[in-house]
């Protein structure tokens, strides 16, 4: 069953918008050399094509959060398969949370890489990579929600 997925309620009128379950994955790559940094960029730039992926951080460590339908959640097996047999040094993570977040910091700040910022729920607070954004008029323009507030508004 797909979960709703959608700006909150507001005083404003907002648009909402219904999104399909998802699955996401954080995968985390060390570039050992400028090839492995051209393979790495072509493959998600690929996939850029075909799902949501939004960049992480850049530098030695490259990082990209990837999200897809819930149907179609083999894939990110399959990227991670791929980037396994290609590069000796690859984290991932089936989860996006602070903790993701905290450990792409700490790896940046290791490998003096470049981390991006994202944008933050307007309700929690929390780093999200995929928001759900309001299309509503006045203050609502410009906010952006996480899954998690988003299905909270929605109810079980
Ligand atoms: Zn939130």
């Amino acid at each position: 069953m797909p979960v709703a997925c959608s700006a909150v309620h507001s005083h404003n009128e907002v648009r909402l918008q219904r999104r399909p379950a998802s699955a996401r994955a954080v995968y985390l790559i060390e570039a050992r050399t400028h090839t492995d940094s051209r393979e790495v960029d072509a493959l998600f730039r690929e996939l850029r094509s075909r799902m949501c992926v939004r960049p992480l951080s850049t530098g030695r460590l490259m990082g990209y959060a990837v999200e897809v339908r819930s149907d179609d959640s083999p894939i990110l097996d399959a990227i991670e398969e791929i980037l396994k047999e290609s590069f000796s040094c690859v984290v991932v993570e089936r989860v996006f949370d602070e903790l993701t977040m905290r450990l792409v910091a700490d790896l940046c700040r290791e490998t003096g890489s470049r981390i991006y910022c994202l944008p933050r729920c307007s309700i929690c607070g929390r780093p999200e990579p995929f928001p759900v954004a309001t299309m509503g008029a006045g203050a609502s323009v410009g906010r952006c929600y996480c899954a998690r507030c988003t299905a909270e508004a929605w109810g079980p």
